[in-house]
């Protein structure tokens, strides 16, 4: 991203995607805290302590919260500088898609998946929950998107199923080929996922994996298709494993402590350690998301150069 060569008018433009994603950030927050509470999003925006309404002028993205120094107006609770962190977040990716795609409809589509995935990636975070009302709407709308914008393995799919797509009229020929590409990216991602929690119940002897995660992997497919969703779920499961070695260690480390360090004590802590980890819930939706933001805007980059090295 050469931002210095940018032309003026795009400075401006990267502004008003800056501004747009300020804005459906906060609308986000109002979705983060009640679709997996099952609540409604009318009416606006209210404290999530004493439920008083917030007032239009305290509601401006990150200026509210900075105006109020993090508090309710009303109650004077702290609000969490988490609102401010979805805001910022929203709004920086939505400036990554404008200056990845340009002013295109592709920009939209990856705003709208940021929009989704930021969302996802908190509640979470938050509740360990996926909300059907954020994963079966997005991918309802990767599908409907890849209609209009071809997605990768298209080229593919239109190889592969030349007869059928030649029956078609010459106009809808690359949309359904794309459409195809973008199911079979669905289908990729939801079974594989699938596959990945039933070795990974095998393995641990715990549920690790929820539906929620395989209706995730559907959407993030349906979004980019067959090739990036197999480096989001590499790249996931790479994470994971990190996490999971950390949470192991520090768990161990606490518990040597506390034992001191005789050889009984020793396998006491490990015993101890592992048994902790066993109730220890990865967020596999917080891993699986952020890697597939980061598979959307630097995949294709990442698998060119991997691949370079086979040619
Ligand atoms: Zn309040």
């Amino acid at each position: 991203m050469s931002a210095i060569s940018l032309p003026p008018e795009s400075y401006l433009n990267a502004f008003f995607f800056f501004l747009f994603g300020l804005a459906f950030g906060s609308f986000l927050n109002v979705c983060i805290y009640r679709l997996p509470r099952g609540m409604s999003l009318m009416p606006s925006s209210a404290c999530p302590n004493c439920g008083s309404g917030i007032k239009p002028y305290d509601n401006v993205p990150v200026f509210g919260w900075l105006f109020l120094r993090g508090r309710c107006r009303n109650c004077k609770r702290p609000i969490s500088p988490r609102y401010v962190v979805v805001e910022l977040l929203t709004g920086v990716l939505f400036v990554v898609s404008f200056l990845t795609f340009g002013l295109s409809a592709e920009a939209i589509k990856y705003c709208v998946f940021s929009f989704l995935i930021v969302g996802l990636i908190f509640t979470d975070a938050d509740l360990k929950l996926l909300p059907d009302a954020m994963t079966l709407p997005g991918m309802g709308l990767g599908l409907l998107f890849s209609l209009f914008i071809t997605i990768s393995g298209a080229a593919w799919v239109g190889n592969h199923a030349a007869g059928f797509l030649d029956a078609l009229p010459f106009e809808l020929r690359w949309r359904a080929a794309s459409f195809l590409a973008a199911v079979l990216g669905a289908a990729f991602g939801s079974f594989t996922i699938w596959g990945i929690g039933e070795l990974y119940k095998l393995v641990r002897g715990v549920e690790g994996m929820g539906f929620g995660d395989v209706k995730l992997m559907a959407m993030v497919g349906a979004f980019l298709g067959v090739k990036l969703t197999l480096l989001t779920l590499l790249l996931g499961s790479m994470l994971g494993s990190i996490a999971g070695m950390f949470a192991l260690l520090s768990v161990l480390a606490k518990r040597l402590k506390r034992y001191r360090a005789s050889s009984k004590g020793r396998r006491k802590a490990w015993t101890s350690a592992q048994l902790v980890l066993r109730r220890y819930e990865m967020p596999f939706g917080v891993f699986l998301g952020s890697m597939a933001l980061f598979s959307s805007y630097f995949g294709e980059r990442i698998m060119n150069w991997y691949l370079g090295f086979y040619q």
